[in-house]
């Protein structure tokens, strides 16, 4: 069963103007859907090809690197578009607001911390809040790696994560990684956010 490109859960222009419309037309229907595309080519006629994505990303110290590659990229793409939301962004509350302040000391420390995961990956990749061992922790990782795979540095479940690769700001912010990673705050659905951490900490 092939996979699909999922709809964007909002208008391409809903994020403006922290993502510009361009950017995530771009994002979402060239880069997204050509992660996908290489995906099915990749698992087509392999053993690889009936499995689940998140199959696929969990060993991706055993596949291909076009399995690996292209399939870290549809997972994690899936993931970020539902991390964000017009009208969104602020301080998160609950439970994952405690988890916050219980590992960091602060909701301004743990952005700190997350913008720096960022700016810090060298060249094209991510930077996640995961849940590991109970506990919550910020983490990088490179190209479409994700901390799902086997081959992650720092293994655990994301509940938020955010894509710094060029493509992801560069018609809005050029060279100024930092101020996209600053503006990707007032973006930040925390109610999804809610949701993976009730599914990672249950
Ligand atoms: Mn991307």
């Amino acid at each position: 069963m092939a996979f699909t490109l999922p709809a964007l859960p909002y208008a391409h222009e809903a994020l403006e103007p922290y993502i510009d419309s361009m950017t995530m037309q771009i994002h979402h229907g060239k880069h997204h859907q050509a992660y996908v595309d290489n995906l099915n080519k990749a698992i087509a006629g392999t053993a690889n090809e009936n499995k689940s994505l998140e199959e696929l990303v969990k060993h991706a110290g055993s596949i291909s690197p076009a399995v690996r590659n292209n399939g870290g990229g549809h997972w994690n793409h899936s993931f970020f578009w539902e991390i964000l939301a017009p009208k969104a962004g602020g301080a998160p509350s609950g439970s994952v607001a405690d988890a916050i302040n219980a590992a960091f000391g602060s909701f301004d420390t743990l952005k700190e911390k997350l913008n720096a995961a960022g700016v810090g990956r060298f060249g094209s990749g991510w930077a996640w809040l995961i849940v590991k061992d109970g506990k919550l922790e910020v983490s990088s990782t490179p190209n479409q790696d994700n901390p799902l795979m086997d081959i992650a540095e720092v293994k655990g479940s994301p509940i938020l994560g955010v894509d710094v690769w060029e493509h992801a700001y560069y018609l809005k912010y050029q060279n100024r990684r930092a101020d996209y990673l600053g503006a990707f705050w007032n973006l930040v659905n925390w109610k999804k956010v809610a949701e993976h951490f009730a599914n990672a900490t249950k």
